[in-house]
Order: structure tokens, then sequence, then C-alpha cells
């Protein structure tokens, strides 16, 4: 597939990465408007977005105002000048989107889950020349992701993007959706030309962790973010704790830090910044796995009480000393500190144990 950068074609601040940021949903004239307002005061934003069609996940919640918020998206480009995109889920809303001169579309992460919705999408696109930008699917699935890329793509469209939003993880998470970064790095690694966006907004769920995450979307590369924000969050018909005021956006993107493409041999590598986020990395692998070990813990305790087994077993004690020992000898390891990690591990899952057997 050969590429034709979106990032550059829209924006209009330099080396800056791209801007998108509108509501979740278009839910009034006014709350269009009073929201383009703010945003063009930012002087920022190259491209306003807004659902039209809301997919959600519940049926009689805001599914979004249709045609008629179309129009207002049209006042939004005479009055503010900005560029302005909708998600499309069916041939109806590509018709419909490009009668009223929406200037982008995206593919949302439900519609690229399922490809005869994307070969839908795509046959509405044959002959147009507008650019589209493809959420990940749900699932962690690249293949997919790269699958409803190839249908637009063959469908005649190279103004392309894909924006990573992240995946559904059924359990516990700080994030609305886990962002798996391995991901959007194994597409731009096959992809080098495909514009990659970030949207923190629907991977955290909550406004306090974007900053970060649009920090690390930079900080990996990414050319662009979309970010959602709504006059009167507090009245948001949808994605209601997600969305910033303009004026909060204002501050969030005052913070964050654009970082240039390095070179081989530039001057300019922050080695210990490189290094650091490779810590963070480490570090929060490691709690991913306290958190697995945490998990099978409870299922011991839960198995002990059942058959009426004492918490603490010496030889099981001894043989985890025994062995982590070994093997922090093997990898070069302090056996001290190793001992001392283990103490740590096993006191938390006898305190573990104890509350589930306890109950
Ligand atoms: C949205 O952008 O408001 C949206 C519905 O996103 P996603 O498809 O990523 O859930
Ligand atoms: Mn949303």
């Amino acid at each position: 597939m050969k590429f034709s950068p979106l990032s550059s074609w829209l924006t209009s601040h330099g080396s800056q990465a791209l801007l998108i940021s509108g509501p979740c949903g278009a839910e009034s004239r006014e709350q269009v408007l009073q929201t383009a307002q703010g945003l063009s005061q930012l002087n920022r934003v190259d491209l306003f977005r807004a659902g039209v069609w809301k997919p959600r996940t519940r049926p009689g919640t805001f599914e979004g105002k249709g045609e008629e918020a179309l129009k207002w998206l049209q006042e939004v480009k005479t009055q503010f000048g900005f560029k302005t995109t909708v998600e499309v889920a069916t041939a109806a809303h590509v018709e419909l989107a490009l009668k009223y001169g929406v200037d982008v579309l995206w593919i949302g992460a439900r519609s690229t889950a399922n490809p005869f919705s994307v070969q839908e999408i795509a046959d509405a696109l044959k002959g147009k020349d507008v650019p589209v930008m493809v959420k990940n699917p749900v699932q962690a699935d690249l293949q997919l992701w790269i699958g409803a890329i190839e249908r637009v793509y063959n469908a005649g469209i190279t103004k392309l993007a894909a924006i990573h939003r992240g995946f559904h993880f059924y359990g516990k998470s700080q994030y609305r959706n886990e962002p798996v970064w391995q991901i959007p790095i194994e597409l731009r690694t096959l992809f080098p030309e495909l514009s990659l966006f970030c949207d923190p907004s629907h991977i955290c769920g909550n406004k306090e962790g974007i900053p970060s995450v649009a920090q690390k979307a930079l900080d990996l590369g990414m050319d662009g973010l979309m970010i959602e924000s709504h006059y009167q969050p507090e009245n948001a018909l949808s994605d209601k704790e997600q969305q910033f005021t303009p004026q909060a956006l204002g501050e969030v993107l005052a913070h964050l830090v654009q970082r240039e493409q390095l070179h081989r041999g530039d001057k300019r590598v922050d080695r210990l910044i490189e290094l650091r986020k490779i810590i963070d990395q480490i570090d929060e692998d490691i709690l991913n796995s306290v958190q697995r070990r945490n998990r099978i813990i409870e299922q011991i305790g839960l198995y002990k009480k059942e058959h009426n087994i004492s918490i603490f077993q010496l030889e099981r004690w001894q043989e985890i000393l025994r062995t982590r020992a070994g093997w922090a000898e093997h990898l070069g390891l302090s056996l001290q500190h190793v001992e001392k990690l283990c103490q740590l591990l096993h006191e938390e899952s006898i305190r573990l144990q104890n509350a589930l057997m306890n109950k």
C-alpha cells in the first residue's frame, strides 16, 4: 500500500502533531457551535470532530442527531474555518456526510471489528476523494485493523490514517480500553508511511489519565491526537467523564512536549529520558505480573479452604527460597535482593489467603 500522509495534508501547525478535537457527539446546534468557538480560541485544532451517529453499547441511550447535526457542522466550517470529521458506519452515512461537505470520515472501533461493515463503507467510498481514518477494532487484533485499512485502500482511498484508541479488556484496569502499545508500534513498523494518531480519550475513559497517554503517544512518534472536548462536559449525553472544556484542553496541550523523531547519531538524544521510558514499561510489566500472581494465589486460597489445608506450608516456602536463589545466581542477581523480594511476595500471598479463608 502507498499512502499519502494525512497529517501533513491537514495540519496547519508546522511540525506539531495534528490535533483533532470536538465533542463525542453533536447534541445541539448550541453545543456544537459553543464548543467550536472555544476550540477556535486555542488556535491549535486542525480538525473538528463530532459523532453524528453514535454506536452505543446499550440501546436507549443517546444515539446521535443524524442528518440535522450535519448542518451544524457546516456552520462550524463557515463560522470558524475548521475542517470537520464524523464517524460513518454505513453506506448511507458516507453519502450523507459527503453531501453536507464533511472533510474527513472515520470508521469507529465497533465497525472496524466487522469486515461486512467495513466493506460496505469501502464500497460507498469508491470514486470519492475523501480522507479516511480507521480506528483500531475493539479487540486487540492487528490483522483485523490492517484488513479494514486494506479494504478502504482498495476502494481507492490513499489519504488514510489509523487511530489507536485502545482495546477492550475484560477485567479491572486503570484504562477504559487497554493501550497495548506494541500493536500500534507494530502497525507503524509495517506501514511507516501510514499516518498514525492516538485517541487518549477513549483509552482512558476519564480526564485524569489523558495527559500522560497523550504524551506517551507523542513520545512514540505518533502523528496526531484525537481528544474529545465539550463546552459543558458535565451535561454531555455521552462520554461525559472524558471530555475537557476547550479551555482545559488548552492547558493539557500547553504541557505536552512535542518530540522529534531522532536520527542515528543525533546529538540531542536525551539518553536518560529514553532509558527511563524503558524502566516505566518494565515496571508496568512487573505490576501486571504481580496482579496475575495474586489471581492465582486467590485460587490457591480457595482450594486450601475447601480442602482444609493450612495457609503456611513450610516445605513449599523452603522450596521457593531455594529455587529463586538458584535463578538469582543464574541471572547474576543479588541473592539478598531476591530473597527480600520473595519475602514481600510471600507476605502478600499470606495476607490474601488469610482474607479469603476467614471471609
Ligand atoms: C468516538 O470517537 O466517540 C467513538 C465512538 O469512538 P470508538 O469507535 O473509538 O469507540
Ligand atoms: Mn466518545
